[in-house]
């Protein structure tokens, strides 16, 4: 196949992207204005999806001033369809509902979890190779898929390494990030602190993160890698992939994956990269859905991705140079 030099999926600038989210969000407002004048109890929404799978998709969730919200409900859309049907010939349906929850100010489950493990070579141990996953999911189920079990992928990635007596060049941080699914929160929290503000040229720090590796495509087999269109590193990740070619098959490709952390770090020129990963039910039934469970978890993909993410992690801690920028 002809090799590509230019990405398809376009990526939008970080700042354009937040800003787009925080008017979505207010896009509500008038329609919950509407509901409560109509003197509503709760909002009913349902997403049309496979057989089956319950999707709460659409859900509002709540900004601090934001007008309050009505209590929402995900509900089935055979269910929606024949409440609808009913309404449509005059039969009011009696619906009861029952909702505990509660509503916290304080962002104690919110966090960022940050790991480090000092690097041990003079000159390198002041650059870091950052590996991240988030932290946070959807209120559907546990988040096994989206994204739990990468948080364990990462963990174990480098308790491998640390259990063979690993001492790294460079500093290696792991970051798991609070707050993903409500638009990069965690993520862009450490940014700021460590790299500026949004809006400004990329400080001296963010000059010694050598590369940042995103984990969030679901559970399944890691095969290669997005370049991010930073062909610069395509030649530092083919050497990477080849002595694990049995495990891997080190596919490489220049365009981007979006919707997920590796774009808050790619905003500040940190090649930033996200792994390919086999689909497997991902997009058709866990992502955000009643499904996203333990169950559906292949313990030997994750186990294997561990392995995978190790022998990653521990190539670029050694690399002499650091990887490649898109612009220098
Ligand atoms: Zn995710």
């Amino acid at each position: 196949m002809e090799e590509k030099l230019t990405a398809e999926v376009k990526q939008t600038p970080l700042p354009e992207l937040i800003k787009s989210w925080e008017t979505e969000d207010f896009g509500e407002d008038e329609f919950l204005r509407f509901v409560e004048a109509e003197g509503g109890l709760a909002v009913l929404k349902t997403e049309s999806m496979h057989l089956g799978i319950l999707h709460p998709a659409g859900t509002y969730y709540y900004n601090m001033n934001h007008l309050k919200p009505l209590p929402y409900f995900a509900i089935m859309p055979e269910h929606f369809g024949r409440m609808l049907r009913m309404l449509n010939i005059g039969m009011v349906p009696l619906i009861s509902l029952n909702l505990e929850t509660e509503f916290y100010d304080e962002s104690e489950n919110s966090v960022n979890i940050i790991g480090q493990i000092t690097g041990s070579d003079p000159k390198l141990k002041k650059e870091q190779i950052i590996i991240g996953a988030h932290f946070d999911s959807w209120h559907s189920s546990t988040g096994a898929t989206d994204n739990g079990a990468n948080n364990v992928v990462l963990v174990e990635a480098l308790r491998i390494l640390t259990q063979a007596g690993y001492t790294p060049r460079r500093t290696i941080v792991i970051g798991l990030w609070g707050g993903e699914e409500l638009a990069y929160l965690g993520s862009l929290a450490y940014a700021r602190d460590h790299f500026g503000s949004l809006d400004e040229e990329p400080n001296t720090e963010s000059k010694k993160v050598s590369v940042y590796l995103n984990l969030d495509s679901g559970v399944g087999a890691i095969r290669g890698i997005f370049l991010q269109e930073n062909e610069f590193a395509r030649p530092v990740f083919s050497k990477i992939f080849k002595p694990i070619k049995d495990l891997c098959d080190g596919t490489i490709t220049i365009e981007n994956d979006l919707s997920t952390d590796h774009e808050t770090f790619d905003h500040y020129n940190i090649p930033a990269f996200q792994f390919i990963q086999d689909p497997l039910a991902y997009d058709t039934a866990t992502h955000h859905t009643n499904l996203d469970v333990l169950e559906y978890v292949p313990e030997k993909d994750i186990m294997k991705n561990a392995v995978i993410l190790a022998w990653i992690i521990y190539s670029l801690a050694e690399m002499n140079e650091k990887v490649p920028r898109k612009s220098n």
